[in-house]
């Protein structure tokens, strides 16, 4: 393999140069466009993303999610009817304020959106009349657009990315807090068990509230290189957009009542970006079989005189994959080598790779190489189909084992804040330790051990087991600490 193939740097020796190789050796992105923050998306990370984001919508739609589409920009007057919505993201948003060849200024200024909900809200004080209009949930897939002042990295943080946003409307309170619950679960399903990260479902401190939110909930992960980020999140909003937009129904007895609300936001762009530092290994990708581009790719080996019962055996086991729905692609470029392919194969994270030559031809076997572990096994060809979906099992269920260990692992106790620092220093992770719910400490730990708090877990309260970690009074509740990208 030539240098400019493969990655020349080990994930566990340089994490930041291994990640950037990736996503161009691997063929994800090409950042050559160099406008900062935005993204140029190759096919082989659109169609991971397509595969991750249908899971979703396939689970939001089978919990009573409609689609929909919103425009992508919001007139200025719909962004600042929450004052604390409008003031939170006002450093973020990119505005839209001409058009037409003479630049003509617009009477009032659009903004490329970066969240949906005054967008939405809009037209749900239009839409919900009746009680028997509720709840009414709906969600988009789409991109959005936030003008970001830290350094942007693909997948990680951008100016432009891709997400889903759920809007959900209820006409109890009850009813809101049960969705915070099942968009947990949601996030379980998918992001865990498709996806393969593992997460805690954490309650961000008031500090740390979405702009506009009563309370904030968040799946934080651990990256490799010990930084925590944050998968999706979701707000409740109680009645505070519902009261802004006026956001009301007719109850059953007549009476008019403001809704409650919540939202979801599984920023799949992100996601991708977590699957990519979690699962990949020092020859490139790792993608769990559930969202990967294709199941198998086979790689013929082969000279002149056999090429052609070597290719005919190559497209009769990729029909044999095809009948029983995996997905299989022959790799027949005759300007490479078998062991460039292998290379090539192996750094865009195909789980399966199948090999065969004359003499697995006229032995009627092939060979199968898993991703994951590099294990090579000859089976018959007659059961090529059968043993492919045993290895993309097998591969799901250790690529998420070996996640779930990692994660494990990431998450320490310290009751003491030099011992919280130097875990932090060393190992990064999540920090589970005490802390006394004053807002002063939370600047502490922020401002001497560069971390933050990250919340507390969701839907159980955790006993306390010291004082504070920063004042030494008497602690309030038990937090998770870190520093996140
Ligand atoms: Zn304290």
């Amino acid at each position: 393999m030539s240098e400019e193939q493969g990655l020349t740097v080990k994930k566990s020796g340089n994490f930041s140069e291994w990640y950037t190789q990736v996503i161009s050796k691997a063929e994800l992105a090409d950042i050559r466009y160099n406008v900062k923050g935005f993204l140029v998306h190759r096919p082989w990370s659109v169609k991971i993303m397509k595969n991750m984001y249908s899971l979703l919508e396939r689970e939001l739609e089978a919990k009573g999610h409609e689609p929909v589409w919103f425009p992508s920009v919001i007139p200025e007057s719909f962004f600042e009817k929450e004052s604390e919505h409008a003031e939170g993201f006002k450093a973020e948003v990119f505005w839209i304020t001409e058009g037409g060849s003479d630049g003509k200024k617009f009477e009032e200024r659009l903004a490329l959106r970066p969240t949906s909900e005054t967008a939405m809200y809009t037209m749900f004080a239009l839409w919900i009349q009746g009680w028997k209009d509720l709840p009414m949930k709906m969600y988009q897939s789409c991109q959005v657009w936030r003008y970001e002042g830290k350094a942007t990295r693909p997948f990680i943080r951008g100016r432009e990315f891709f997400w889903i946003e759920a809007h959900d409307v209820f006409a109890t309170e009850r009813e809101a807090l049960a969705q915070v619950k099942e968009d947990m679960e949601t996030t379980e399903n998918i992001v865990h068990k498709m996806f393969c990260l593992p997460f805690l479902f954490l309650v961000r401190p008031k500090h740390d509230t979405f702009a506009g939110a009563v309370n904030t909930f968040a799946a934080d992960s651990v990256m490799p290189d010990g930084k925590i980020i944050q998968l999706p999140s979701t707000h409740m909003l109680g009645q505070n957009f519902s009261k802004a937009f006026d956001i009301k129904f007719l109850d059953e007895n007549e009476k008019k009542t403001h809704a409650w609300q919540t939202c979801y936001g599984p920023a799949v762009w992100r996601i991708f970006g977590a699957v990519v530092a979690m699962h990949g290994d020092d020859k490139g990708l790792v993608i769990p079989p559930a969202i990967s581009a294709i199941d198998a790719v086979i790689v013929p080996i082969m000279f002149e005189k056999d090429r052609k019962e070597v290719s005919e055996k190559c497209e009769a086991v990729k029909k044999s994959l095809e009948k029983v729905g995996l997905r299989a692609t022959i790799d027949a470029r005759d300007n490479y080598t078998p062991g460039w392919k292998y290379n090539y194969w192996e750094l865009k994270g195909a789980p399966v790779r199948i090999e065969i030559g004359p003499r697995d031809v006229k032995a009627k076997k092939v060979v199968l190489v898993r991703r994951d572990t590099g294990e090579k096994t000859s089976v018959d060809e007659k059961n090529a189909a059968e043993e492919v979906r045993k290895i993309l099992e097998g591969t799901q269920k250790s690529i998420m084992e070996k996640a779930d260990g990692f994660f494990q692992k990431n998450i320490r106790d310290a009751s003491h804040f030099n011992e919280m620092k130097k875990l932090l220093d060393d190992k990064g992770g999540l920090i589970r330790t005490n802390w006394c719910d004053k807002q002063s400490c939370a600047d502490d730990i922020k401002e001497k051990a560069q971390a933050d708090i990250r919340g507390t877990l969701f839907g159980k309260t955790e006993k306390i087991f010291n004082k504070c970690v920063v004042c030494g009074k008497e602690a309030k509740s038990v937090v998770y600490v870190g520093r996140a990208y």
